[in-house]
């Protein structure tokens, strides 16, 4: 019978960087809506896996030259392709050693609550005392529960091997499994060390300085800041919320939750770019809650993913909308030649 060191050198050799194991008396208490026993009740344990974003994928958002491969290879890539792929192939070892295996890499878009955990009404229970399909199992809180790191104040799961900068897919079973002890109780360096620096950074506001919310998780309590998911999203896709209407000009994206949406200073685009792999605009280039969390994490020195040289090398950019932009004098434009932005056409 497969074991639980068995499972976690197969999770690596298939790609996930991090594996952990939690025993599912950790999620006593969880909301019906997010309780893994309503997929499977007869779940014994839930394996979690870790899959890095490189860092080089933030070089270009960094340099305020290259953004797409951070939404595509950072982002959707690892969302939609590559983290699924090692969920199910890992899930097919189980099942081949008899145990039923739920493989979950990313697929909350059927989600029955949205991203501040309201009801939504898409569907309903199919008996009494079940969850409307579809149930959410948090993918950090899973990660906590299996002892791959903390829950930073950003919200974000922080891992003492690449701080922010992972996503998350799990596994639940029947098969009992020996469980990791969570990151708190290890000698794991302490990771967030509430230094605000995702606050402050963070181009949406959304990360409240004050607000939190707080959680007891397997007898830890947790507490994060109250993030704010519209501004999120809106500075996520590249907009800045204002409060006075904007000229057809000025808006970045059409009206979205019915508010003013111009471009923001954080982002060079001049209309929000296509999704990439099903989603992940991410042209805020996680500028809080991954870039600037990342950085001070490493300047600490509490992380194992080290590198010879420091990310942030030079000044960060901001864009003035208000002045004229000055292209390469080698970019050869389509039209008559450069037009000032915001008027400028994206080629397609
Ligand atoms: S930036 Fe600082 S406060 Fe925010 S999550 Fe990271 S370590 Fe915690
Ligand atoms: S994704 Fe961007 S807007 Fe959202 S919390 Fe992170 S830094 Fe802020």
């Amino acid at each position: 019978m497969l074991n639980s060191e068995d499972i976690k050198k197969m999770a690596k050799a298939m790609g996930a960087d991090a594996v952990g194991i939690g025993n599912i008396e950790r999620w006593e208490g969880a909301p019906t809506q997010m309780d893994p026993r309503q997929i499977m009740p007869e779940a014994r344990s839930v394996i979690a896996m870790a899959f890095r974003v490189m860092r080089g994928s933030l070089r270009g958002i960094e340099e305020g030259t290259f953004f797409s491969n951070y939404s595509a290879m950072g982002y959707g890539g690892i969302t939609y392709l590559y983290m699924p792929m090692t969920v199910i192939n890992l899930s097919k070892m189980i099942e081949d050693d008899g145990f039923e295996a739920v493989p979950m890499g990313h697929q909350s878009d059927w989600r029955m609550i949205d991203n501040e955990g309201f009801g939504r009404l898409s569907s309903r229970p199919v008996a009494p005392g079940r969850a409307a399909p579809d149930v959410m199992i948090h993918l950090r809180i899973a990660a906590f529960l299996c002892g791959l790191g903390e829950i930073g104040y950003s919200k974000m799961l922080l891992t003492p091997q690449f701080g922010p900068r992972q996503r998350v897919g799990i596994i639940i079973t029947d098969a009992e499994l020996e469980p990791d002890p969570l990151y708190p109780d290890t000698d794991g360096p302490q990771l967030c060390n509430r230094c605000m620096a995702c606050v402050k950074d963070c181009p949406g506001e959304a990360i409240s300085p004050t607000d939190t919310i707080k959680v007891t998780l397997a007898g830890h309590e947790v507490e994060w800041a109250d993030i704010d998911c519209k501004a999120c999203s809106i500075a996520f896709r590249g907009g800045l919320e204002t409060e006075e209407p904007l000229s057809e000009n000025d808006q970045y994206m059409p009206s979205t939750f019915g508010k003013n949406v111009a471009r923001s200073p954080w982002t060079p685009f001049v209309k929000k770019p296509r999704n990439l792999y099903n989603t992940g605009q991410a042209v805020c280039g996680a500028r809080g809650c991954t870039r600037a969390c990342m950085i001070t994490l490493e300047s600490r020195g509490v992380l194992e993913n080290k590198f010879k040289d420091k990310f942030r090398r030079r000044k960060p950019w901001t864009v003035d909308w208000s002045s004229e932009p000055e292209y390469p004098e080698d970019l050869i434009m389509h039209g008559d030649g450069p037009v000032p932005d915001p008027k400028v056409k994206p080629v397609d």
